[in-house]
Parts: C-alpha cells; sequence; structure tokens
C-alpha cells in the first residue's frame, strides 16, 4: 500500500506560535528525527506538504540491510537495525519488523569475487556476512536449484513493512507531545542577522532557533530558494507487490536481475535491477560533472530518459515569494506512473530466477521518487551559511533501513550533543570544497 494525495489527512495538529525545532518531511527521516527530539525533551513540529510516508517513505522495498553498506554508513545503521528492533517491540503497533536476513546471489564467478570484497568490512564490525556456496544458495530460495554459484548473506538483516512502520513511529512522535501537520508545505526560512528564526508555512509562521530539512527528492528545491546549492538528482525507481505466493524464501534476496522480499500479507514486494530512470532536466545539467563518477558507476543500473514533462523540469521554478503558491503545495504527493517496461522487466526476471511465481499476479505496482548523490550517501550536517538549519537528504536509494539510525544522529546533531559516529563522510561542504565524489555500493 501506497499513500497518495486521496490518502485521508490523519496528522492535523494546530501550529504552535513556537516551538524548539520544526522538521520538513514526514518520512522516515524526518520522522525519526522528530521521535529522538521529543525522547530528549525538545518540543517538536514536523510539517508534510502531503501526507507522512507519503513518498519515498511507503513506496520502498522495505529492506533493513547492513550488507554492502558504505562503510561510514555501516555503525548507523547497525544501531538502526537494533532501532527498528526495538521500536517493534515498543510501539503498540505492528510494523512487520523481523529479521529474515539479505541475500545476494551470485551467477557467476566474478559476481561472487566482487561480493567477496565486502566481507572485510562486515568482519570490522562483527556482522554475521558470510559466503555461500550454489548449494547452500538452493537450500534458501526453494526454486530453480543449480543456478548459482553462491551469494552473500547476512542471516541479520531485516525487514519491516514500510508503509505500516513509518506512520506507526509518527503516532508514537505525537503520543510524546510532537506535533504532525499534514498538506502544511513549508515555503521558506526566515533569517535574522544570519540566524534561523523561523518558517514560513502556507498555514502561517512558527517561530523556531532550529529547522532540520528532510525533504527527499525535494530538498534541492527547498535550498535553491535561499539560495543554498545542493547537488541532488532524482531517480524513479518502480516497484510492484504480488498476491498471496508460495514462500519459495522468507527475507530478502537479489537474484540476478530482480529482487525479492516476503511481505506480512503472504505475498512479495518485486523489484527489478536495470530499470531505475533518470528524466533529463536542467539540474541533471547543473550537476553533471559532480555525478559522473556514480553515473559510470551505475551505468548498468540507471537509464537517462527524456520523457514528458522535459520543459518543465528545463524551467523549474527556483524561486517565490513567501507570499506566493510554491511548487510544494501545487504537487502533494510526488506519485510517478510506474514504468510498464520495469513491471515487464520483473516478470521476466521472475520467470527466469523465480519460476514458481512466475504466474502470480501483481496486486499492485506504484514507483517512487529516489533522491541521489553524487556519491550515494546521505548528506546529515548544518549548513554552514545558515546557521540553524540542519540537511539530512540524499539518502540515495537505501534510507528506510537506516532511517531511525539517521534519526538519532539528526536529533543529537541539532541538540549540539557530541557526535556518537565519524559523520565527516555525510558533511555538505564535500560537495563545494574540491572533494572527489567517491561513489558508495549504489542505490
Ligand atoms: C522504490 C524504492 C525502493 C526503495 N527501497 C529501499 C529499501 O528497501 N531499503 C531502504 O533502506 N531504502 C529504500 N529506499 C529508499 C528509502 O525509501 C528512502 O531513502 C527514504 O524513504 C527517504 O526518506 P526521507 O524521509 O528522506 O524522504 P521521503 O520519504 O521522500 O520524505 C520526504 C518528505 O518531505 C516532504 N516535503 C518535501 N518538501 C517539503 C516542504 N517544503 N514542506 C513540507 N514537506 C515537504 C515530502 O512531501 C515527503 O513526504 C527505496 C526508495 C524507493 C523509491
Amino acid at each position: 500500500m501506497i499513500f497518495s494525495e486521496q490518502s485521508p489527512v490523519t496528522f492535523a495538529d494546530e501550529l504552535p506560535d513556537a516551538v524548539d525545532v520544526v522538521v520538513i518531511g514526514g518520512g522516515v527521516i524526518g520522522i525519526s528525527t522528530a521521535w529522538y527530539l521529543v525522547q530528549s525533551g525538545a518540543s517538536v513540529l514536523v510539517c508534510d506538504k502531503g501526507r507522512v510516508a507519503g513518498e519515498q517513505s511507503s513506496r520502498n522495498w522495505g529492506w533493513i540491510r547492513q550488507q554492502a553498506r558504505d562503510p561510514a554508513e555501516l555503525p548507523i545503521v547497525i544501531d538502526s537495525i537494533n532501532q527498528w528492533e526495538r521500536l517493534s517491540r515498543e510501539l503498540d503497533e505492528d510494523i512487520g519488523f523481523t529479521r529474515r536476513g539479505v541475500l545476494y546471489a551470485a551467477a557467476s564467478d566474478d559476481e561472487l569475487a566482487a561480493h567477496e570484497k565486502w566481507l572485510d568490512t562486515a568482519a570490522q564490525h562483527q556482522l554475521d556476512t558470510h559466503m555461500l556456496s550454489g548449494a547452500q544458495v538452493d537450500e534458501l530460495i526453494k526454486d530453480k536449484p543449480g543456478q548459482w554459484r553462491g551469494g552473500m548473506y547476512t542471516p541479520s538483516d531485516g525487514r519491516a513493512e514500510p508503509f505500516k512502520a513509518v506512520p506507526a513511529l509518527a503516532r508514537a512522535v505525537r503520543r510524546r507531545g510532537g506535533r504532525i501537520r499534514e498538506s502544511c508545505a513549508v515555503r521558506s526560512l526566515d533569517m535574522q542577522g544570519g540566524l534561523t528564526a523561523g518558517v514560513v508555512t502556507e498555514l502561517g509562521y512558527v517561530k523556531t532557533q532550529a529547522v532540520v530539512c528532510a525533504g527527499g527528492a525535494w530538498s534541492t528545491l527547498f535550498l535553491a530558494n535561499l539560495g543554498v546549492t545542493l547537488p541532488q538528482l532524482t531517480v524513479r525507481a518502480t516497484v510492484a507487490r504480488t498476491a498471496v505466493a508460495p514462500d519459495v524464501y522468507g527475507g530478502n534476496a537479489a537474484l540476478g536481475e530482480v529482487a525479492i522480499r516476503r511481505r506480512q500479507d503472504g505475498g512479495y514486494t518485486v523489484a527489478s535491477s536495470s530499470t531505475n530512470e533518470h528524466f533529463i532536466g536542467a539540474d541533471s545539467f547543473r550537476f553533471f560533472t559532480k555525478f559522473l563518477p556514480a553515473l559510470s558507476a551505475s551505468v548498468r543500473f540507471i537509464r537517462l530518459r527524456f520523457g514528458d514533462g522535459l520543459v518543465e523540469r528545463m524551467l523549474p521554478t527556483r524561486r517565490w515569494r513567501d507570499d506566493e503558491i510554491t511548487p510544494f503545495e501545487e504537487r502533494r504527493v510526488l506519485n510517478p506512473a510506474p514504468s510498464p517496461r520495469a513491471v515487464a522487466a520483473m516478470r521476466k526476471g521472475l520467470a527466469r530466477r523465480v519460476p514458481q511465481l512466475a504466474d502470480i499476479p501483481f496486486a499492485e505496482s506504484w514507483a517512487g521518487m529516489i533522491d541521489v548523490t553524487p556519491d550515494v550517501v546521505p548528506v546529515m550536517d548544518e549548513v554552514a551559511d545558515v546557521s540553524g538549519l540542519f540537511l539530512a537528504t540524499g539518502f540515495s536509494g537505501h534510507g528506510f533501513g537506516i532511517g531511525p539510525g539517521a534519526g538519532r544522529v539528526m536529533a543529537d546533531l541539532v541538540l549540539g550533543k557530541p557526535a556518537v559516529h565519524d559523520l565527516s563522510r555525510f558533511r555538505f561542504s564535500r560537495f563545494a570544497d574540491g572533494s572527489p565524489m567517491l561513489p558508495g555500493p549504489g542505490l
């Protein structure tokens, strides 16, 4: 299930006159940040222009993956999966959390060798990641034996149902006194003497000294209006879910060209590895050189498209007045159409790799817009030129699993607590200080 503009508004708290922290964006990152802030006693308002978890945070595959993470993200995601586990016990709602493992199956020796390179990183963090033989993969995937040379496997990896987990956490934020307002775009910041003094929302002004921008695919636009450049692009990713299906594997698995994840409702969430699409627009040219390393590393996985809306994308509105309707209000929920080509590729992938699922109909398909940075890891930092403005964006296709961990990082940053993790890889200044863009392991 995904949320759209037609979904009822369920979070409609009154805007306070003043609050310690305003969080822009009710996705997993904004809601998790709010969760750790309210636990520390801060007063918090989360504004979402659309719906809580309306965009990426209800549309993702639901993998909570430590395996094959960027080394700088790994300690945060290890904390995060433990937090998910704790939340699954403490929230009085079932979020579908379970640790049933992540498997990357390999069909060739080259693929196997590529996976194997990550084992040292896993060992440094005492993860249970290990390599499997082809026969061991066959024991896990109960379909079409003999097609795999082996695989990489992390049994302690997990999953949750995103469309349940994020709203459940939002309700918990509320129970702790946090306020959440859907259908409320933040239009701009009020800066006084170089300091953040408040936010201007479509529903009025709220005084605050700290703002966390967790705007996902919209962060670049929000910052552009403030004169701040964030090189981030969007990628459309298509997903489908099957009707109830035989239990061929209970965890999350990348099986060559197709990926599957067992769902709580007895079906599978399905995706295809080579069907992500970037729609060319003005930002593609603006940030081209920064994205070159990521583009060449992911050339097999991302297609460049022109498609509908090219003119609009080439001439985006980047500045507006506080009393004007902004692009955030014009498109409350980014709900891209799923790509028929991607859906066809999934069907083909299932037929080839998991024949037992080949004829199980898709009950639904949808797409989400992933926010990608040039080095495929997020920004978690305060903006140097705008005191009191913090950024948590660019989670580059793997922000669901790391959500609670990232929320904790952000709450500590905002509250001025010492950082528990090394955050240097996530600093905002890396895009402007000449640092080489070294892409992490990918979306
Ligand atoms: C198809 C797909 C599959 C994925 N699979 C996985 C996976 O298996 N595991 C994993 O870890 N990650 C996965 N991801 C990535 C993950 O979903 C994202 O990284 C994560 O959800 C990002 O959360 P977010 O809160 O930063 O952004 P979002 O969930 O996109 O939320 C941003 C919110 O900000 C709001 N907003 C923006 N601007 C404003 C404004 N000016 N005022 C008010 N509100 C505003 C938007 O309305 C939106 O609700 C996947 C993503 C997609 C699309």
